[in-house]
């Protein structure tokens, strides 16, 4: 088995490595999905009709929290907790700063030491990529590797600056949001967006001189919970402690996921929400392609001309429509 790129590890190779649930098979399919070579793309493609019929079996989970509120530390201590109980579980970490800076907040394997060795749990960061319809097609396909490649729970991380969420919400069927006590006011610098995306709140650190807080702010999101759109299920967000640290509350956040996917499921709401989230996918695609094969290098130019005119008051912008498609 050569390396990638070199000696070429055929589909059918990948797919049964997959199937067969070996790691590096799936590692070698994820570096295959994600490359933008063109015949790496056909194989991609290839690869995906393959497996998806053993894809969908998971529960997959989003997420998020501002940096520093204790993702990798839940992670890490939530995970392993599911993972003695049986589970296999793959961590998929966006971080939306690698594609900038090549320096990231997340996608660090060393932050979640124990999970790293653990031959139940895969860790994989996800890159950012160029347009957010990157995030989301990658870290889509490699949901559906993993699923393929007998995980049970897919756990979709991301940073909580407001960048991917709307993203990954839109691939996941339960979305968790991290919060820390106190700043009960401006809400933390969370955009009321992404709380209103949540499906279960909970406030980590919650221990030591920290609890009192943590119980107040507690109360504080559950009025607020009340005020945002109902859910498209009959479901009140829950807000509860935990602590990665203590491992306090962790079981009962794990308890509030099944009963919200119970009752998706009983609801309906988790078979309709992935076929919806599907059509996005596809649509989403099929817009960034329209866009790819029309702005040609002559159009983008001509594009950037009417816009400095339109800046400028110098033409309306339905002219400039116009002018731009007329060519
Ligand atoms: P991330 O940036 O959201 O992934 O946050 P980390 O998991 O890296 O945690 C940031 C810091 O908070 C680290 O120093 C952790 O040790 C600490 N931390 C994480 N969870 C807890 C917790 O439940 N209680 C306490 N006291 N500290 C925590």
């Amino acid at each position: 088995m050569g390396h990638f790129g070199k000696t070429r590890i055929s589909v059918d190779e990948l797919y049964h490595g997959i199937i067969n649930h070996d790691r590096l098979m799936l590692s070698k399919a994820i570096t295959l999905i994600e490359s933008r070579r063109k015949d790496d793309i056909t194989r991609g493609a290839e690869l995906l009709d393959k497996i998806i019929s053993h894809s969908g079996k998971s529960i997959r989970l989003g997420i998020t929290g501002v940096p520093g509120v204790g993702k990798s530390s839940f992670i890490e201590s939530f995970g392993s907790q599911l993972t003695q109980k049986g589970h296999r579980l793959a961590i998929l970490s966006i971080d939306p700063s690698s594609s900038k800076s090549g320096g990231s907040i997340l996608g660090d394997k060393t932050r979640m030491e124990q999970l790293s060795h653990d031959p139940n749990a895969y860790i994989r960061p996800s890159p950012a990529g160029q347009t957010l319809g990157g995030v989301n097609n990658k870290t889509r396909e490699t949901i559906l590797l993993c699923e393929a490649a007998g995980f049970d729970i897919i756990i979709v991380e991301t940073v909580g600056v407001g960048q991917s969420e709307t993203a990954v919400k839109d691939m996941v069927d339960c979305f968790l949001l991290l919060m820390l006590s106190g700043g009960g006011d401006e809400l933390q610098g969370i955009k009321r967006g992404i709380m209103e995306m949540a499906d279960i709140i909970a406030i980590n650190k919650s221990d030591g001189d920290n609890v009192g807080a943590s119980k107040q702010t507690k109360k504080i999101l559950e009025n607020a919970v009340h005020l945002f759109p109902p859910h498209e299920i009959n479901w009140v967000v829950p807000v509860s402690l935990c602590s990665a640290l203590t491992k306090h509350g962790i079981t009962e956040i794990w308890d509030d996921i099944n009963r919200f996917i119970a009752l998706s499921q009983s609801e309906n709401f988790f078979k309709h929400n992935r076929q919806i989230q599907n059509a996005h996918w596809y649509r989403q695609l099929v817009d960034e392609e329209i866009k790819h094969t029309y702005f040609d290098e002559e159009k983008r130019a001509r594009y950037r001309q009417i816009e400095a005119k339109i800046i400028a008051n110098e033409m309306g912008v339905r002219n400039g429509l116009r002018k731009l498609f007329e060519s």
